[in-house]
């Protein structure tokens, strides 16, 4: 049997400007290991010259070591991982972000524990990096909620990961469209291990998220891995409810004893009280019929444009 290959993907949107060094990085780390490798780039709609770097890149690199997959337009990170183990060939898959934030020389360590046995290799963070305070106070927030309201442990896990084939391959086969790889890859199960990384500085260039895609990506995480928030509108009804019992006692006693002129702003606070209860609570139940109705329309997570060796490889 030939020796197993590595793969490791790269999602990358307008990173072109250092993608170059993203690649010098990897090779250095994963040439030394001796296994075939192959770099999985994933172009993610960029609009600056991404892919024209990686097209340069194929071509300078020999034995179709660094492979491209193109999309029509930015899909978001999310989509671009799921493409690149879709695309992944090796036996085993290594998710790393372009900007070298997650360590490259934590990847030996990686690929060795995968040799012992382990099918899923996990990167803990120790330290978030730079982050400025709110950004800060809101992850942990989100992580804080998701952990407890899916029950996984996320905290401080990250993308950055490897997965054995068995993995990828059960990934691959999800059906589901709003995916939440990091959670999922968890959910998996398979035996596991983590290694720690400290989260460097971005090398070049700037974040990709801006706030809006993070609310977003945060709001349609834990929907998609908890039903707890619709579990909240039924216990917010049953807390209202019996509000509602001590104050119809509260009205009859006063209206039997006649003193039922009164209670205007207790009416008013009522009313603003339990209506913005309703209204938040339709939102909740409504964020999940709009995730329900992406599911049921079963387009596709994302749409290739272009790719090297498209005839090899079946399109998902
Ligand atoms: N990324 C992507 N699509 C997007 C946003 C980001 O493929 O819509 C990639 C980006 O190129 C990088 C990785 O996801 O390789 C992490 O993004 P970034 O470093 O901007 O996020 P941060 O580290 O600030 O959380
Ligand atoms: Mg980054």
């Amino acid at each position: 049997m030939a020796k197993a290959q590595i793969s490791v993907i790269v999602p990358a949107f307008n990173e072109g400007e250092g993608l170059r060094l993203t690649q010098q990085a990897l090779d250095g780390v994963l040439a030394p290991l001796g296994l075939p490798y192959e770099l999985v780039f994933v172009n993610d709609g960029s609009r600056d010259d991404t892919w024209a770097v990686i097209e340069s890149m194929r071509a300078a690199t020999p034995n179709g070591a660094v492979r491209g997959v193109s999309f029509s337009r930015n899909f978001g990170k999310e989509s671009a991982i799921f493409a690149g183990l879709a695309a992944a060939r090796g036996a085993c898959a290594i998710v790393i972000d372009a900007d070298l934030q997650h360590p490259v020389e934590k990847i030996p360590e990686m690929v060795r524990l995968w040799q012992e046995g382990y099918e899923v290799v996990e990167g803990i963070k120790t330290s978030r990096g730079e982050e400025g305070g709110a950004h800060r106070l809101a992850t942990s927030l989100f992580y804080g909620l998701i952990s407890r309201l899916s029950g996984l442990d996320l905290e401080n896990t990250s993308d950055f990961k490897l997965l054995d084939r068995k993995v990828v391959d059960v990934i691959n086969a999800m059906p589901e469209r709003n995916t939440f790889f990091r959670a999922l890859s968890f959910w998996t199960g398979f035996k596991r291990t983590s290694v720690s990384y400290e989260v460097k500085k971005r090398q070049f260039g700037e974040t990709k998220w801006s706030t809006a895609k993070l609310v977003r990506y945060a709001v349609r995480n834990i929907a998609s891995f908890s039903a707890f928030p619709m579990t909240l509108v039924l216990i917010l009804a049953v807390i209202l409810f019996g509000v509602a019992i001590v104050m119809t006692l509260i009205a009859l006693i006063q209206k039997f004893t006649g003193r039922a002129l009164g209670g205007f702003t207790t009416v008013i606070l009522l009313i603003l009280f339990s209506s913005s209860i309703i209204m938040g609570s339709i939102g909740i139940i409504g964020i999940y019929i709009a995730q329900i109705y992406e599911e049921v329309k079963q387009r596709p997570r994302y749409i290739v444009a272009e790719r090297f060796e498209a005839s090899s490889e079946e399109e998902r």
